[in-house]
């Protein structure tokens, strides 16, 4: 199994220098392949497979431009790596075509590789390739018999700079006595997080209501100033750091959530919710979606019953979860301003809580189905 923990780290400002040549390092060799890659495409050349455009950096870029040879060289690999995913994507029609990265929109992060001892976790700083040692809050350590497998250093967009140490490590736990129950459904709500099969509803804590209209008030301040000048600058960084703490607060809160759901249930049946359905449900904005993390929460779901041998089952996300009478089985068509769920059999229900009761039995139904 794999886990992430990350940490803040403070660079000083020769690390602040290298960091930022590594970021721009890695764009460019990124850019360099992707125009590579589509100039052969043209001119009818096989595509180069990653080792090959990981040797043609090495080879020819890095003779070329001597700068390249200056950053950790991991990073550099892990770009064309993750270019040629991107490509493997798209050749599986899962993606789009990759594209160039922009200086000023490109995501400022690189990863590197664990040989060695080059990457070492202290209470007090992160040790990485080229860099040293980086001052860092290291609130929690792995414990010593995980094995450490690579760190992805990263720039917000406040300017705060942080390092997550992937981690990998040997569990495998024992599926419990009686693994069916106790089982839940959990509905996705875009306005909330998801109502349950037990009536209860997981949402966003006030907090987040409140810091997100402080947002909104930082977002319009900042198109009333004029882009590039100081003005801006400083108000964009003061976007970002509230942007900063929602998404880190919102992911506290999920954390807390997944792990009380992990705990009490042996079994959670969800939606296995992609983009196509989320637009179905008329949740198309993907506002509503990014914001809720859903996806995020599924995951951590996902990672945190397996680690303590419970289950995730996913309903198919065409089930017609909120059309079933969740007690006589009886079909209707609810349009999405339906709130409450009305049968002839006498039923009465929210609408979301009579959905979650049959994605839970879907899930049951298909966990026996399988065994
Ligand atoms: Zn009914």
């Amino acid at each position: 199994m794999n886990r992430a923990y990350k940490y803040r780290i403070y660079p000083n400002k020769e690390q602040e220098q290298l960091l930022f040549s590594t970021f721009g390092s890695c764009r460019f060799v990124y850019n360099q392949i992707l125009a590579l890659q589509a100039a052969n495409y043209k001119a009818g050349i096989k595509h180069l497979s990653r080792f090959d455009a990981n040797k043609y950096v090495n080879n020819t870029l890095k003779k070329e431009y001597p700068f390249l040879k200056e950053v950790d060289k991991f990073a550099l690999t892990n770009a064309v790596y993750a270019l040629e995913n991107g490509y493997q994507k798209f050749f599986k029609k899962q993606g789009g075509y990759p594209r160039f990265k922009k200086k000023h929109r490109a995501k400022r992060s690189y990863t590197t590789n664990f040989t060695n001892g080059n990457i070492v976790v202290e209470e007090t700083y992160i040790k990485l390739p080229k860099l040293k040692k980086i001052k860092a809050s290291v609130h929690r350590r792995a414990p010593e018999k995980w094995k450490l497998k690579s760190a992805t250093i990263s720039q917000e967009r406040d300017g705060s700079y942080y390092c997550s140490i992937l981690y990998e490590f040997e569990h495998n736990p024992a599926l419990s006595e009686e693994p069916l129950f106790p089982t839940i459904g959990l509905d996705y709500k875009s306005d909330g997080l998801y109502a349950d099969s037990e009536g209860n509803i997981g949402g966003s804590p006030k907090y987040y209501r409140k810091q997100s209209a402080k947002l909104a008030k930082a977002q319009r301040k900042l198109k009333g100033k004029t882009a590039g000048s100081n003005n801006y600058d400083k108000q964009q960084k003061k976007a970002a750091k509230i942007h900063r703490k929602i998404a880190n607060r919102r992911k506290d809160y999920l954390h807390k959530e997944s792990t009380r759901i992990a705990n009490c249930y042996s079994v959670v049946c969800v939606e296995d919710l992609n983009m196509r359905a989320m637009s179905n449900k008329g949740f198309g904005n993907g506002k509503a979606t990014l914001d809720n993390g859903y996806g995020m929460f599924l995951t951590m779901l996902e990672y945190k019953l397996a680690y303590r041998g419970k289950r995730l089952v996913k309903v198919d996300p065409w089930f017609p979860s909120s059309q079933i009478c969740s007690c006589c089985g009886a079909l209707h068509k609810l349009s999405l301003a339906d709130r409450i769920y009305r049968c002839g059999c006498g039923a009465v229900m929210d609408r979301d809580y009579n959905a979650a009761v049959n994605i839970r039995d879907e899930g049951l139904r298909l966990l026996k189905e399988c065994a």
